[in-house]
């Protein structure tokens, strides 16, 4: 049961939830859930169909510009329709917002990926038929979208009509009443080319600035018994109709596929490329794909399922995240994970810090060789780091842009954007992470050592040696956005002080490295003689701010001196605050968007004492809203740490299901992924008590009281694992390799392969 979500609502406020719900994508492409035959023509839909990192770059336009603001900023483009496939019986159109829908259900298969709806349908003239739509997006063959679609009359003999569109003149979705969706001129791809020919049409468009060019060949498959077709095209889009006689309980099949190439991936002539990607999969029917696209599903579910045995709501949440995240995930260095994934248009289909530290984890505990192509990416836009930090007055190291699809900054409001320095030290402690958990210093070596130093030196630039000798860093904004522009936030300076420290210990060990490539690599970095014992010396004197009063860490140096704001007599329509009041009165006080000391305590635990841990968490508790998504999360693994299980499970109730019902009411503009990651994250990092640690990984398990049993699977150095938690104890399999050796409860514990281990 949950391995399928299901719906039985057409109502139009949960039917433009669900198009993000039952998105379908494979980290190239994505395709909303939107209804192939269209809505009842007053229904608001964000008709969308995306390619990852595909993209169009549009003006900034500030009434103020200052010295450095980004000019222009990049958006994920909305890209040619192929969804459309609308049906007629004997020349009436097919709606289920008429005459009676006698049956509906849709469903999303996470087991098997794809997606369908089962209706069983009465029209206003009384011809009754039961239509099936399935569709999926091929994790095997990237550039593949396909629908298939049957229809079946149930009480007529008559003529069955398919009416299917490739469309050009599409949009992107605006809101200028939405910081978190796109302003302003939607229309940013035009067409430059469609053609016909039997059974295949073909629409090429171009944005309007960046000049990349994308294509998409669809395929009609018939049952070669059509009683008629025919084709047209018009300067926008190309349609084809096929008709058929059919008896009562005759079932008639229709089938597209949908070929989606760019100019970023296949060169200039699409044409050639998209019709070649057709030829190699034109003898595969629906059911053939399906099948494969199972046992793609089957080998990542081996790896990454979570089993919880107790709450079918939770186990159903997990799961749905987990696939979606597998879905949105990019595959190539052009790509990366955005906000949304691929299931909407929030944010621009911008990559912000959110992947590292929520979601990149998922990827390394499961399938490092996803986790890698994410950094593989962020090594791809080193160069425009460093050109960032210049531009910024630095004069040395490398500042990732806040948010961003090419490498380019594209935050136009620079205290809750450019000033969150922080994801440097984000990005360099994932790849610290992925080193620790993999061992694979040959990416160090390429990419990995020489980002860690370039990292490194922009914290050396941006902050300085103070009288008292500590290392203050000033003006940057850390993950909390209701607090901008402050000195020596806490979360920036430990993970500053972390990549400081990496940076140092990994060119000393790589020094003593006899390995190919490191005299190229120390060439490359050009690194002063004493450079690497002034990030040792920073590091070590790294200011921290810590009050003694509460024994605990404040979040910046004058985070204190604020007023607490009135959470209790703020009205309930005011949330999220941000919607209702001006940055600069949130700014003003002592109130949290999100975790940002909290999760910078989960993040490097061992870096501060357990006791100020805790007050910490008590206190900020008390002033986080968790406007952000990716807030509860982070309480919730911070409570399992703490020992307050019940309080654990409450933050994971509010994460695990948080677009499967809408709760921030805005899963409209898309799926919220990093909060995705973060429900994974809160039953293994938090409940489990998994940490990736120096000398091995860590379990410290605990399990709700809700549960009678629950497991994940994690690899370590290439050993795949499996951990079972039930109340007497933790079960741990090492499924193949060498023995091994991890931690739980801070003692050694060997695994052997293939022998179950009995931890209680
Ligand atoms: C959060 C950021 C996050 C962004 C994209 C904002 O609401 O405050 O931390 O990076 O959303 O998810």
């Amino acid at each position: 049961m949950t391995w399928k979500i299901t719906s039985h609502s057409i109502s139009e406020a949960d039917l433009i939830n669900e198009e993000s719900l039952f998105f379908l994508g494979n980290g190239y492409i994505g395709v909303r859930g939107n209804f192939e035959e269209g809505y009842y023509p007053s229904f608001t839909s964000i008709r969308g169909t995306y390619i990852n990192a595909f993209h169009d770059i549009t003006a900034i336009n500030y009434g103020e510009k200052l010295h450095g603001f980004p000019s222009t900023q990049q958006k994920m483009v909305n890209v040619i329709d192929s969804q459309t496939i609308a049906i007629y019986l004997d020349g009436e159109r097919f709606s289920i917002f008429e005459g009676e829908l006698i049956s509906y259900q849709r469903t999303l298969h996470l087991d098997k990926g794809f997606a369908e709806r089962r209706i069983h349908w009465r029209s206003p003239t009384g011809k009754e038929v039961v239509v099936i739509f399935k569709r999926l997006v091929s994790f095997i063959y990237r550039e593949l979208f396909v629908n298939e679609v049957t229809v079946e009359p149930v009480n007529f003999s008559g003529d069955i009509s398919f009416v299917s569109t490739i469309n050009g003149d599409v949009s992107n979705f605006s809101d200028e009443g939405d910081p978190r969706v796109a302003a302003g001129d939607a229309k940013r791809l035009h067409v430059k080319e469609v053609t016909t020919k039997e059974d295949a049409g073909f629409v090429l468009s171009e944005t309007e600035t960046s000049n990349l060019k994308t294509a998409c060949l669809s395929n009609h498959n018939t049952m070669n018994r059509t009683s008629s077709k025919h084709y047209s095209q018009t300067e926008q889009q190309a349609a084809f109709t096929y008709s058929y006689k059919a008896k009562p309980n005759e079932v008639i099949l229709f089938m597209k596929k949908n070929i989606y190439v760019d100019t970023l991936r296949h060169g200039q002539n699409l044409a050639e490329q998209a019709e070649q990607i057709s030829t190699s999969i034109r003898e595969l029917d629906f059911n053939q794909l399906l099948k494969i696209q199972e046992q793609y599903l089957q080998e990542f579910w081996q790896k990454s399922d979570v089993e919880i045995d107790g709450d079918y709501h939770l186990q159903e949440g997990i799961r749905f995240n987990l696939f979606h995240l597998l879905q949105s995930a990019g595959r190539d260095k052009y790509s990366n994970i955005s906000a949304k994934g691929l299931s909407g248009e929030g944010y621009e289909g911008h990559y912000f810090w959110d992947t590292e530290i929520y979601m990149f984890p998922v990827f390394l505990m499961s399938d490092p060789n996803l986790a890698k192509q994410l950094l593989i990416y962020r090594y791809s836009i080193l160069e425009n780091a460093k050109k960032w930090a210049r531009t910024l007055g630095h004069q040395q190291g490398a500042l990732f842009p806040w948010r961003t699809i090419t490498g380019e900054e594209c935050s136009s409001y620079f205290p809750s954007g450019s000033a969150q320095y922080h994801i440097s030290a984000d990005i360099a402690y994932s790849y610290i992470q992925y080193y620790q958990a993999t061992n694979d210093w040959q990416f160090m070596i390429e990419c990995g050592v020489e980002l860690l130093c370039e990292t490194a030196r922009l914290w050396m630039d941006t902050g300085h040696f103070r009288r008292d000798g500590g290392f203050v860093i000033n003006d940057v904004t850390g993950p909390d956005e209701y607090t901008c522009i402050v000195n020596n936030n806490y979360y920036t300076n430990v993970m500053a002080k972390h990549n400081l420290r990496w940076a140092a210990k990994l060119v000393k060990q790589l020094q003593s490295l006899d390995s190919n490539g490191v005299e190229e690599l120390m060439k490359k970095v050009e690194l002063n003689k004493d450079e690497v014992n002034r990030w040792e010396k920073a590091a070590k004197q790294m200011v921290l701010p810590y009050d003694r009063n509460f024994d605990i860490n404040p979040q910046d140096d004058s985070f204190l001196d604020k007023a607490i704001w009135n959470l209790e007599e703020t009205p309930k329509e005011h949330r999220p605050l941000l919607l209702h009041y001006h940055p600069l009165t949130l700014y003003r006080y002592q109130v949290c968007k999100q975790a940002d000391t909290v999760l910078a305590h989960f993040l490097l635990e061992d870096d501060q004492n357990i006791d100020t841990i805790r007050n910490s968490y008590n206190y900020y508790e008390e002033i986080t809203t968790h406007d952000s998504s990716l807030s509860t999360c982070v309480f919730s693994i911070m409570a399992s740490k703490l020992g307050d299980l019940e309080k654990a499970y409450q933050y994971f109730k509010e994460t695990a299901r948080l677009d499967l019902d809408n709760t921030h009411g805005n899963t409209k503009d898309g799926l919220h992924m990093a909060n995705m990651g973060g429900t994974w994250m809160a039953i293994v990092f938090g409940f489990a008590g998994l940490r990736i640690k120096e000398n091995g990984i860590h379990l410290s398990p605990q399990i709700p009281k809700e549960w009678n049993r629950y497991s994940f699977h994690f690899q370590y150095k290439n050993q795949p694992i499996k951990a079972e938690i039930v109340s007497k104890g933790i079960f741990l399999h090492l499924m193949k390799g060498p023995d091994l050796t991890i931690w739980v409860n801070n003692q050694p514990i060997k695994l052997t392969s293939d022998k179950l281990v009995k931890v209680s």
